[in-house]
């Protein structure tokens, strides 16, 4: 008799996020066909440490939390990538991010490596002052590996601009003198770039921009959608019309609590009101509640992923309806939702290409603070267009040249230039 099969465990390896990034990365080999040391070094974290974070809370008693900071690559500069806080955190969701920054600073060509962090924890549940001594207690743990020419984090879902104020703060107190570009994504007062508020979403719409053109479409007659409507869903509502059309129609947007939709458009503006008032996008005034995968499934020309992995599946793909996914979320398409998608000609803009003006504007922080010199939103604003549309069209000149889709064609760019750098430090 065979042992029974395990369903469960079978759907959950995979979603794993990191079994997927490294599926996508020997899914790249077949083009790239990198010397097996080459891959088998690129297919694993080089450096990671799990930290145990005991912090007094309110109440008087100590809360044990569980952080990761997982140091990915850094063949081509110091590791770089955001912390969360999600209650849903895993050591194998952060390895994943890591890879994801590691390519995600390779394929904008910024001279940084790739790492991520992250806290299993529900912020929405924590006071102010309990989420300041966990965010301290974080740096009092990763702080040793943490440093300019070492891993510089950043804010990702559920940590900001706030968090990393309090962050670079405590690292200033363990080191004994100020070094601001050790954290970006930090507020204005205190060493933070102009422009990294809507950096992520900026980028995003810039690929848009240019994705549109190739497709032969209007830049201003378009409908979209945003399931997601945190930092990088947020500015994307705003962007899509404030940058390419006061006409484009944002006929829906979902958050964690569900979604709304209306077929005349919403005005981005009023949504936002409206979730600052309730903490939530639901029950906005005169439009049709919608379910997040309701609003992935509309036909409209965008859908703008822009929550969390894995949303777009081989089980939904056949009714995604959207001529261009633009994924401002990390890893919201497992592998056999892109075969799908890929299949169907839906144009899909890849997470790491799609939302690295995140990342883009962290090393412009960097850059500035070093220089002790800061430039007006104007140059941050030129400078990140720049860069995106030259990443977007590196990525389209291989999704032609080998004939593959935008993601596959986005880690052969990406990975190329880890591997080179790999090559030359002479590490394989
Ligand atoms: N967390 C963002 C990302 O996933 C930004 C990272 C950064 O600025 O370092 O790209």
């Amino acid at each position: 008799m065979t042992d029974p099969v395990d369903l469960k465990a079978i759907e959950e390896h995979r979603k794993n996020p990191f079994k997927i990034a490294q599926a996508q990365l020997q899914e790249a080999n077949k083009y790239l066909k990198l010397a097996p040391g080459t891959l088998a070094t690129l297919m694993e974290p080089l450096r990671e440490l799990h930290v145990t974070l005991p912090v007094r809370m309110d109440d008087g008693k100590v809360k044990v939390f569980k952080g990761f900071r997982v140091q990915y690559n850094d063949a081509r500069g110091p590791n770089k990538g955001g912390i969360r806080f999600h209650p849903d955190e895993t050591i194998d969701t952060v390895r994943a991010l890591a890879a994801w920054m590691t390519w995600k600073t390779a394929v904008v060509d910024i001279p940084l490596g790739g790492g991520k962090g992250g806290i299993i924890c529900d912020p929405k549940s924590l006071s102010t002052g309990e989420l300041e001594r966990l965010s301290r207690q974080y740096v009092r743990q990763v702080g040793r590996i943490i440093g300019l020419d070492k891993d510089v984090p950043a804010p990702d879902v559920y940590t900001t601009p706030q968090i990393m104020a309090w962050m670079m703060d405590e690292y200033y107190w363990q080191k004994g003198f100020n070094e601001p570009g050790a954290f970006t994504g930090k507020p204005l007062e205190v060493g933070g770039s102009q422009g990294r508020g809507d950096a992520t979403a900026r980028g995003g719409i810039y690929c848009t921009r240019e994705a549109l053109k190739l497709l032969g479409m209007p830049q201003d007659k378009n409908t979209y959608a945003i399931q997601g409507f945190g930092n990088a869903g947020q500015h994307a509502a705003v962007l899509m019309k404030e940058l390419l059309g006061e006409s484009n129609k944002l006929v829906a947007v979902s958050d964690s609590k569900g979604g709304v939709y209306n077929e005349a458009g919403f005005e981005p503006q009023h949504l936002l009101e409206h979730k600052m008032a309730t903490g939530s996008v639901v029950g906005f005034p005169g439009a049709k509640p919608i379910s997040n995968a309701e609003l992935l499934e509309l036909k409209v020309d965008v859908i703008f992923p822009s929550a969390l992995e894995n949303v777009i599946t081989g089980d939904n793909a056949p009714r995604i309806k959207a001529k261009i996914s633009c994924e401002l979320a990390n890893g919201p398409t497992t592998p056999d939702g892109d075969s799908i998608l890929c299949a169907q000609k839906t144009f899909v803009i890849p997470d790491f290409l799609a939302n690295a003006g995140g990342v883009t504007v962290s090393y412009f922080e960097q850059v500035q603070n070093g220089a002790n010199y800061f430039w007006s939103i104007e140059e941050v604003h030129e400078r990140l267009d720049t860069k995106m549309t030259k990443a977007f069209h590196d990525v389209y000149a291989a999704h032609k040249q080998y004939e593959c889709n935008m993601r596959i064609a986005a880690y052969i760019v990406a990975v190329r230039r880890v591997a080179r750098a790999m090559e030359i430090r002479g590490w394989v």
